[in-house]
């Protein structure tokens, strides 16, 4: 039997209990990155957070199986047709076709994801393999009086809807409903402000590169439609849970549910799970703000990915999270601490598997309370601390690590070692040591200094020995 899992629903805008239609076993679908570009950190956080959904359903004894899409094709920036290609405006930028740009983002995107310990989904459909699915519900939606075709394109009618807004309360549909009307650009094909496209075949930007034929002319998907025929493909006609960052509630699953819940005529998915931005001292990270901070760009910087999640897991999945490098030193240094404490434990006999329980209780209660990883942290600070043996330490941090996947028995082992430290890490290390030796040389001692603290920041002591210069993480 799992053990009671709540979390918030953002369907009926409370934290309830989670009871999925088969006991024990959770189906599960994720919106997947759009690969024209690079995911930045705060999207990684919408995956770190939704990796620990799934592993601390797990811990609690459910089963899961995830389903993820990956968006190769078109992506308009708003419904209205008032965006552009990315896909193409990425091949244009690098000089590459639309395929071999959608390859490099998402190696790129699984590149980062990986880095910072989440665990693959069980499918991942990019949503070029899907154009028939796609298709096939568009013609059903035509079928059924909910869709019409206007100017070449295919629209869904939200008319035919009694309650579009299903996420938001009353005063939040009439600031919607004020903000559709604002919107500038208008589509005057569309017979409703709040309808969408399920399939174009006019655009404004006539040299959309993927096209394929359609019972209305050679055209592409809309936006929203790849994420619940691909849902539907891999886990039938029910979804357990549907994940998402904050933003993709509006307009995107509230036309995914739209779409899928007229098509099949039932309720879709029961429950919604959204993280929350990452900001950063400006404001939301975007984009379209020029340079994007990625993961791989903190690695090159001397962070260990694993650190970022960290930084992730001590904050509420709920709550905005701030970022700052001050903030992510800190975390350096507390996951630097946390890995020497796990170093330091021996293995000294038996667990003692009665406190290993207690323990794991209060850690499945921790995550099970609507996803309270900085309360499962604490756990695991607790446990480190709890009078018991090492053994019995030791077997505690390997089962907590089934959700925080922060590697420590890896690297506690490796910081014995002295060896096996990240390569990208140890260059940075070296790189800023010669650095340093550079500026002595020249008598520079002031940028000498500087070197050895942000060296320090990261949680990197050096020493000046006979031998030349020394260095160890701290
Ligand atoms: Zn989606």
């Amino acid at each position: 039997m799992a053990h009671k899992f709540t979390f918030y629903n953002t369907l009926t805008r409370k934290v309830e209990e989670f009871i999925p239609r088969e006991e024990g076993k959770v189906s599960m679908y994720t919106c997947g990155p759009t690969v024209y570009h690079y995911a930045h950190i705060g999207n990684i956080r919408t995956y770190i957070m939704q990796d620990a959904l799934i592993k601390s359903l797990k811990y609690a004894g459910f089963d899961v199986k995830r389903v993820m899409n990956i968006t190769d094709v078109g992506h308009l920036s708003s419904d209205a047709d008032t965006g552009e290609d990315k896909m193409l405006a990425g091949a244009k930028r690098e000089h590459k076709t639309v395929m071999e740009i959608a390859k490099f983002y998402t190696d790129a995107f699984f590149n980062d994801f990986d880095a910072v310990g989440n665990m693959r989904p069980d499918v991942v459909e990019p949503a070029t393999n899907c154009i028939p699915e796609f298709i096939h519900m568009v013609e059903t939606l035509l079928e059924k009086g909910f869709a019409y075709v206007a100017g070449g394109n295919v629209y869904f009618d939200t008319s035919k809807l009694n309650d579009y807004y299903v996420f938001s309360s009353e005063v939040e549909k009439e600031q919607l409903q004020v903000g559709v009307r604002d919107d500038v650009e208008e589509d005057t094909n569309k017979k409703n402000k709040t309808d969408f496209v399920l399939w174009f075949t006019k655009s404004k930007f006539e040299d959309q590169a993927l096209k394929w034929d359609s019972p209305w002319g050679v055209g592409y998907p809309g936006w929203h439609i790849e994420c619940s025929c691909i849902s539907m493909k891999h886990l039938g006609e029910f979804i357990d849970i549907h994940c998402g960052g904050v933003d993709n509630i509006f307009p995107h699953h509230t036309n995914e549910i739209a779409q899928s819940e007229s098509y099949l005529g039932h309720e879709w998915c029961k429950y919604w799970f959204h993280s929350n931005h990452l900001n950063d001292k400006s404001g939301k990270m975007s984009k379209s703000k020029g340079a994007i901070l990625t993961v791989s760009l903190l690695k090159e910087k001397g962070y260990d990915p694993l650190v970022y999640r960290f930084f992730c897991l001590q904050s509420h999945y709920r709550k905005p999270l701030e970022f700052s490098y001050e903030a992510l030193d800190q975390s350096v240094q507390a996951y630097n601490k946390l890995v020497r404490r796990v170093s330091e434990l021996k293995n000294d006999g038996a667990v003692d598997e009665a406190v290993k329980t207690e323990f794991e209780e209060k850690f499945t209660d921790a995550v099970s309370n609507d996803l309270n990883t900085s309360m499962a942290v604490t756990v695991l600070y607790d446990a480190l601390k709890a009078d018991t043996n090492d053994a019995t330490k030791l077997a505690l941090v390997e089962s907590f690590d089934k959700v925080l996947s922060l590697d420590l028995v890896a690297h506690a082992k490796s910081l014995l070692e002295g060896t096996e430290v990240d390569p990208e890490l140890e260059k940075y290390i070296l790189d800023a040591i010669q650095r340093r030796t550079d500026a002595k040389k020249a008598k520079d001692f002031a940028t000498a200094d500087a070197i050895r603290a942000e060296l320090l920041e990261k949680g990197v002591e050096i020493k000046d020995t006979r031998e030349g210069v020394k260095w160890q993480l701290i």
